[in-house]
């Protein structure tokens, strides 16, 4: 095959060259093998049996439903019997496993991608719609052949670079991150969550490439440049061998940043900035002592309540926060309540599909929808601040009644605690996230009510700027040096410092940096990031003066574009730092 060159958006740095593994939808991993002409009969009968199979699932499935709720129901599975029957659709696979000898779950994947396409083209607004039974009939079938060829990832002995169309925040969350030397999403934009997720275990990604899994197949050899946004499909050996001196470079470096063991940052002349880590899973805490951060800064909860059918009891969840703020302990650990909804949704309960998911129903508007939830979560968060090192914060408040209506639970939830003889702590501080406009344009009103803040410049930005995070299209607008944005953050640390509140940023932008510097300068208390960003803005902070920092925000701000901010940002820090640090910042 010819190399090709794929370009999207560097998420994580590094470089990683490696076989890719090519995931469908589902975390139907359809790998694609040549067969020989003596299994050609073989991979036909596979088809044969599934086919078989499903239609008695599917059968099963239909007189369960028309006896549980009526003979008209049990017709939506006609659509399926269509594809289950369509000869054109099965004569297809068989071609393609005679003609190009290939296994039978890649044909067969191969010739439903076709099929839906051809549907998604069609005027006919019925038909289209149909595509979501094709779809759940597919994947039926395909699971019914995966049952003898499955290939996961746990299988392969080597090692491998993830390609999907997209990656749920649970399928990133629950692969083996051993195996994975890099990812590539055909959608996606910098504060994704498979983008921070790899970002945190130090993952070159590139995403938002949008062609990638159609260009590129399992098995087929890839490089993933993180910093570039670069895929290289099939490289030539001159170019094999450029990254390989690229990749040892950079493993170099890295290996060369200087990890503090003192876990509090001061800037030259004396200012105090804590530096504490962002995580979302248990295996990440490794990574917050690895890097000598000041505790966690953000818990992502929600993440224990995803991939699963149920949710996790008072019980689990109790013995989960504790464990690691007993892990952390003395230093902090803020765990945010679920921000479900967005890109993150739960098996159960199942939530309608939205227009908007992003300004629909999702994080403190889900809780305070389904306070049993709600209060499921408090409690164990409070059982477990006995420990004395456990704060809690809300996501995604929009206005002062909303933090008054969760505050209002979590006494009750107290109250409730005290009765039962249960212990918590009595002071833990609860804090509000400010990652909506409204509530960084309020936030004197808050700050009267809050114990901290905590901006969350993922959403804060994608929120100000009207630019989905997560979508390639429109990743180009996605500037956290926007005037826009860094107005509103001036203001909420100014209006939350007059009202004596502590403020954290725990979204990406706090561990960049040129931003770093500019939040130092406008008196940002603490910078709490992925855990590899960790030991730069510790050196930052080392290596700068606070009174430095100050002078420049003016000139910052009357900046009109976000490339003059970063330019004018990477000048003054050129200024300041020595020619290694400054480097070593900046890989
Ligand atoms: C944020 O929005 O900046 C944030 C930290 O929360 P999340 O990325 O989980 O939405
Ligand atoms: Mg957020």
């Amino acid at each position: 095959m010819k190399m090709i060159k794929l370009k999207g958006i560097g998420v994580s740095g590094g470089v990683g060259i490696g076989r890719a593994f090519v995931m469908r939808k589902d975390d139907l991993a359809i790998p694609k093998r040549k067969i020989t002409h003596d299994h050609i009969s073989r991979e036909i009968y596979k088809l044969e049996e599934a086919l078989i199979e499903t239609r008695r699932e599917i059968s099963i499935l239909q007189k369960k439903i028309s006896k549980e709720l009526g003979f008209d129901h049990g017709r939506i599975f006609e659509a399926h019997y269509l594809v289950l029957e369509d000869r054109v659709l099965i004569e297809d696979v068989i071609t393609q496993i005679k003609n190009k000898r290939v296994n039978v779950e890649y044909a067969f994947s191969q010739s439903i991608e076709k099929y839906v396409s051809t549907l998604l083209k069609l005027e006919d607004e019925y038909l289209r719609e149909r595509v979501i039974d094709i779809e759940d009939i597919a994947k039926r079938v395909l699971r019914k052949i995966l049952k003898e060829s499955t290939v996961t990832l746990s299988d392969l002995k080597e090692k491998v670079v993830i390609v999907a169309h997209d990656l749920s925040p649970s399928q990133t969350a629950s692969l083996p991150k051993d195996k994975i030397l890099g990812f590539v999403t055909d959608i996606g934009g910098r504060t994704s969550h498979t983008a921070i997720i790899a970002k945190g275990l130090r993952i070159p990604a590139v995403v938002g490439v949008e062609v990638a899994t159609g260009n590129i197949d399992s098995g087929i050899k890839i490089i993933v440049d993180g910093s570039s946004g670069q895929v290289i499909v099939s490289p030539t050996e001159k170019t094999l061998k450029e990254y390989q001196k690229k990749l040892s470079i950079y493993t170099k470096e890295i290996k060369s940043i200087h990890i503090s063991t003192e876990l509090k940052a001061h800037t030259k002349d004396g200012k105090d900035a804590v530096i504490s880590a962002n995580i979302e899973l248990p295996e990440e805490l490794a990574l917050v002592k690895k890097y000598g951060a000041e505790g966690i800064g953000l818990y992502r909860t929600e993440y224990m309540f995803l991939g699963r059918r149920d949710l996790p009891s008072e019980e689990e969840q109790y013995k989960a926060y504790c464990s690691v703020a007993k892990k952390i302990s003395p230093q902090p650990v803020v765990f945010r309540t679920i921000d479900i909804g967005g890109d993150k949704f739960l098996s159960q309960p199942q939530v309608p599909r939205e227009m908007s998911p992003f300004l629909g129903w999702r994080a403190i508007r889900f809780c305070l929808a389904r306070p049993e939830v709600f209060k499921t979560q408090l409690r164990a968060i409070l059982r477990a601040s006995v420990e004395k090192n456990v704060k809690l914060m809300f996501p995604m408040i929009s206005g002062i009644e909303e933090l008054r209506q969760a505050k209002y639970i979590l006494k009750e939830c107290q109250k409730e605690l005290k009765k039962e003889g249960k212990a918590f702590d009595e002071k833990i501080s609860v804090g509000t996230m400010i990652e909506v406009p409204s509530a960084a344009l309020t936030a004197d009103v808050l700050a009267k009510e809050s114990d901290f803040f905590s901006i969350g410049t993922n959403d804060l930005i994608q929120y100000s700027l009207a630019v989905d995070r997560g979508n390639e299209k429109v990743a180009y607008l996605y500037e956290p040096g926007h005037p826009a944005v860094l107005r509103l953050i001036k203001s909420v640390i100014e209006v939350a410092h007059q009202n004596n509140t502590w403020v954290g940023m725990c979204g990406e932008m706090s561990g960049e940096p040129i931003f770093a510097f500019l939040l130092l300068g406008i008196g940002l208390d603490q910078f709490s990031m992925s855990p590899p960003q960790v030991p730069k803005i510790k050196e930052l902070i080392n290596n700068v003066n606070f009174e430095d920092a100050k002078k420049i925000i003016n000139n910052t701000l009357s900046l009109s574009t976000p490339k003059e901010v970063e330019k004018y940002l990477q000048k003054e820090l050129k200024k300041l730092l020595s020619e290694e640090i400054y480097h070593m910042l900046m890989i």
